[in-house]
């Protein structure tokens, strides 16, 4: 877990890079720094991901013109900007990993690569009208709650702003995970994550290790393999792999999707039926996927005749406990002469020998890093200061917590898209990052409704969700599978997954229920914070 430090208090507040104005954003003076005017709004987004891509639609949709949406990187498409390693593509098929209200008959193939989905989110991003939202280069590195003015301080790498209120969806797999190993730094080679591409950097006819064998590697192993001299491959704990059922899109399935729009619904919705059937396994009958498992160490034995090789490959955990992975090439790709399987993890780097945990040494000339990402210790927890300064990052010490996926208490009017227990096993992220879309708008809507100027969960509401969750969680096959994955935190508690389905989620989302809340209203004029009060619902 990275290091939890404590930020310098007051953000410095200057006027962003990029001022245009979002329609009816308002300008008013800061009370730190008189001389620089801060432009207020009354959502900060940050990330344009599904998730803030997501958020934007459903604000406009909402009547809710005046946000903006804060990115770091200088394009829209989050997870599908910043993988474009070689192979990379999405493991839920596209019909159903997209938005609902943004059918794409077009779709290439059963699961599309990531040119295509991050087209698809470009194209989100013109047709909705969010690129005047849009500031590109803008990282979020400080968001501070102000007490007195109910609103949000939004420092960022190209300005400040304030705000009504921040939706965050910095992203749930956005940071890369390196591990911290001794001579990496004096490597002579090349090095780099699978989430942070050297396409300047050709691999062919290289000696390649790639460290790890999760959903990113898997996909990278096949891609790499028939172009590199040597591919060594470091596993630390082998994953479960399954067949995947992939291929063109028909011409005929595109027609018929594009003139007849109600055959791409069905198709999704039978996508959709057959992922909720299956959630039962995961979450109370761990025992029901023996079968599947039966079918993986099948898939496995037809791609892979050295008997040594297959007891490597062979997982010692029951399948679902880590994510299930698909793939056709995988298997053939470790099969191949010119690949080695290390089965143990790097343990270090000597000049241009690996050194595994076994004691074994590989000569090599670069490392692909597949190690995933920060999910436990999400870095935006890191620059969130709430109610009396407190830290996100230290709220979420002992594990990251909050209601519904959403709020956290202490943080008002922070919104969370893929926030802690949201993620998902075996289903389109899309669902639940719609779900939370939905959570949002209704509370925003609500406060108006009721003339409120923030919300934040009661300690009990947060409590009780949090008891019941993990209460569900502990038969899940996450918990009881046997394996450590990057679901559990240091402390091994899932404050990943969400441990029901997406239909339990989507209504437990469905309207913000007042009663878990407590409600804040500014009664003063912005400026005079002496009548501000809690208002008892
Ligand atoms: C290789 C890969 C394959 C995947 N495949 C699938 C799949 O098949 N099915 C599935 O359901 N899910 C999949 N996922 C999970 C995927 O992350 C989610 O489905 C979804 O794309 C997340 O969207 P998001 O908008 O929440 O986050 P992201 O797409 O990660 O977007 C977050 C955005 O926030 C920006 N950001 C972060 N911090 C800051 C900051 N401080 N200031 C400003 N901007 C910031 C980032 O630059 C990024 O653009 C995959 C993930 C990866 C990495």
């Amino acid at each position: 877990m990275a290091p939890r430090t404590k930020k310098s208090p007051a953000p410095a507040e200057t006027a962003p890079a990029e001022t245009a104005p979002v329609e009816t954003a308002s300008v008013e003076t800061a009370p730190a720094e008189p001389q620089q005017p801060v432009p207020h709004v009354r959502v900060a987004v940050i990330g344009s991901g599904f998730g803030g891509l997501g958020a934007g639609v459903r604000l406009r949709r909402a009547g809710i013109t005046d946000f903006v949406i804060l990115e770091r990187a200088g394009s829209v498409g989050g997870t599908w900007r910043d993988n474009s390693y070689p192979g990379c593509a999405c493991d839920v098929p596209s019909h159903l990993y997209s938005f609902s209200f943004a059918p794409n008959p077009e779709w290439p193939r059963v699961f599309s690569g990531q040119p295509d989905i991050r087209a698809y989110l470009e194209r989100i991003a013109d047709t909705f009208g969010l690129r005047p939202h849009l500031r590109f280069g803008t990282e979020v590195r400080e968001l501070r709650w102000d007490e007195e003015r109910t609103r949000w301080h939004v420092t960022t790498s190209a300005g400040s702003w304030t705000a009504d209120a921040v939706v965050s969806a910095a992203g749930p797999l956005a940071e890369p995970q390196i591990p911290d190993l001794p001579g990496l730094d004096a490597f002579p080679g090349k090095v780099f994550h699978s989430s942070r591409w050297d396409h300047d950097y050709d691999l062919a006819g290289k000696r390649v290790a790639v460290v790890g064998t999760g959903a990113s590697a898997i996909q990278i192993i096949p891609a790499v393999q028939p172009t590199v001299r040597s591919l060594t491959v470091f596993q630390r704990t082998p994953a479960w792999v399954l067949p995947r059922a992939d291929r063109e899109v028909t011409g005929v399935e595109k027609w018929l999707h594009g003139k007849l729009p109600p055959t791409g619904l069905l198709r999704r919705a039978g996508l959709f039926a057959i992922r909720e059937l299956q959630v039962d396994a995961f979450v109370r009958r761990p025992q029901l996927l023996a079968l599947v498992q039966q079918v993986a160490l099948r898939h496995m034995h037809r791609a892979v005749a050295d008997p040594a090789l297959r007891a490597k490959l062979t997982p010692d955990y029951r399948i679902g406990c880590k994510r299930i992975l698909l793939s056709n090439t995988y298997y053939p790709a470790l099969a191949a002469p010119n690949t080695e399987v290390v089965a143990a993890g790097l343990r270090e780097l000597r000049g241009s020998t690996l050194v595994a945990a076994d004691g074994s040494e590989h000569e090599v000339d670069a490392v692909v890093f597949g190690t995933g990402f920060h999910t436990t210790d999400l870095p935006i927890a890191e620059r969130v200061y709430g109610v009396g300064g407190m830290a996100l990052a230290e709220a979420w010490k002992d594990g990251m917590e909050a209601l519904r996926g959403s709020t956290v208490r202490g943080f008002p009017n922070l919104f969370f898209v893929i926030g802690p227990n949201t993620g998902l096993g075996n289903n389109s992220m899309i669902l639940m990052i719609e779900s939370q879309l939905n959570y949002l708008i209704d509370a925003l809507t609500t406060l108006d409704s009721i003339g409120a100027t923030a919300m934040q969960p009661t300690e009990r509401a947060q409590r009780q969700w949090n008891l019941e969750l993990q209460h569900r969680m502990s038969r899940t096959v996450w918990t009881t599978g046997g394996c450590r994955s990057w679901y559990l935190d240091e402390d091994g508690k899932n404050t990943v997954l969400w441990p029901a389905s997406t239909s339990a989620f989507r209504r437990a989302t469905r309207h913000v229920d007042l009663a878990e809340y407590e409600l804040l209203k500014r009664t003063a004029p912005l400026g005079d914070a002496r009548d501000t009060e809690v208002v008892p619902v």
